[in-house]
């Protein structure tokens, strides 16, 4: 299930692939035919991700929006390697408009986007629309603040979490209060904070809050460098480590959207570890179903507000 992490990373990946370049635009499956018509061989102005969606940023002002929902996935890979020194030129030809038939389509591709190096494909999406400057705006004032983008307020969500009587971990799932959290970075930042995921918004304190959305801000560019979610304190130390002596460049390069990060062991404290100790107390960790996903915690050691 791809939080905001994955999303940040795919734009990314997509500015590194295709920013500057005239990309052919295409739906091998046929479903997003006329979108498809309507960005093709149009230059690639760059991609910005806020939460879980997707922005592409075409020249005439056309913009691609993208949600990958819960089993979309975007691809982008290299199909073209450069010849090396001594084998001629190493900028390979500008090709535009190159027909799909080149690069092999696997699969029900919803959306291809194609240049001379690069290619990004888009599978089971929930949104896959080309959409006016305006609606990008509508779109993106619906969604709270996302730690992973600097402009972000934190203040505007813990106005949201103020109002409202429902369960803290309600809230951190809904896109309108904090975007791009999904259900592991929930569950595993309550437990990193103690704090009880039913407490109501309204009774959760401002300093709780801040500290929250501070360990999102250090915990999510993790995920987007290395492809995984990190938030167990020794791989936490570990990333943030090879982030700053720039070894965690190599892994971010490998991470393509088909193949999701692996230098860490999948690990966490409480997600998808029902019935098992509570690595801190003992005590089992308890699960639930809230805001349609399943809510672990445990119920010793998440008692604070
Ligand atoms: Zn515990």
């Amino acid at each position: 299930m791809p939080e905001g992490h994955t999303t940040h990373a795919l734009a990314e990946r997509l500015d590194r692939a295709f920013s500057g370049t005239v990309v052919s635009v295409s739906s091998p499956q046929g479903r997003f035919a006329d979108g498809a018509a309507l960005l093709d061989a149009l230059v690639l102005v760059g991609a910005s991700a806020w939460g879980k969606h997707l922005f592409v940023q075409f020249e005439g002002e056309r913009w691609l929006n993208v949600h990958l929902g819960l089993i979309g996935k975007f691809s982008v890979m290299r199909h073209f390697v450069a010849p090396g020194p001594g084998a001629g030129s190493d900028t390979p030809p500008q090709t535009p408009g190159m027909p799909n038939g080149r690069v092999p389509v696997e699969g029900q591709v919803r959306l291809r986007l194609l240049n001379h190096t690069w290619v990004g494909d888009l599978r089971g999406p929930t949104v896959c629309a080309v959409v006016t400057p305006e609606k990008v705006d509508e779109i993106q004032a619906r969604l709270g603040p996302d730690p992973l983008r600097p402009d972000a307020d934190p203040d505007l969500a813990l106005r949201r979490i103020m109002r409202s009587t429902k369960p803290i971990a309600e809230l951190l799932m809904d896109q309108t209060v904090l975007a791009g959290v999904g259900n592991v970075y929930r569950c595993e930042v309550l437990f990193r904070h103690r704090v009880d995921p039913f407490r109501p918004g309204r009774e959760i304190r401002p300093a709780t809050w801040r500290a929250i959305w501070d360990d999102l801000t250090r915990l999510m560019p993790l995920g987007v460098a290395f492809g995984q979610i990190l938030t167990m304190d020794d791989q936490v130390a570990d990333a943030l480590a090879e982030v700053a002596d720039g070894s965690a460049a190599a892994h971010t390069e490998a991470v393509t959207g088909a193949r999701l990060g692996d230098r860490f062991e999948r690990r966490f404290y409480l997600y998808q570890r029902t019935g098992e100790p509570c690595r801190t107390c003992g005590s089992t960790v308890r699960t639930q179903l809230i805001a349609g996903r399943n809510l672990f915690w445990c119920g010793r050691c998440q008692r604070r507000r």
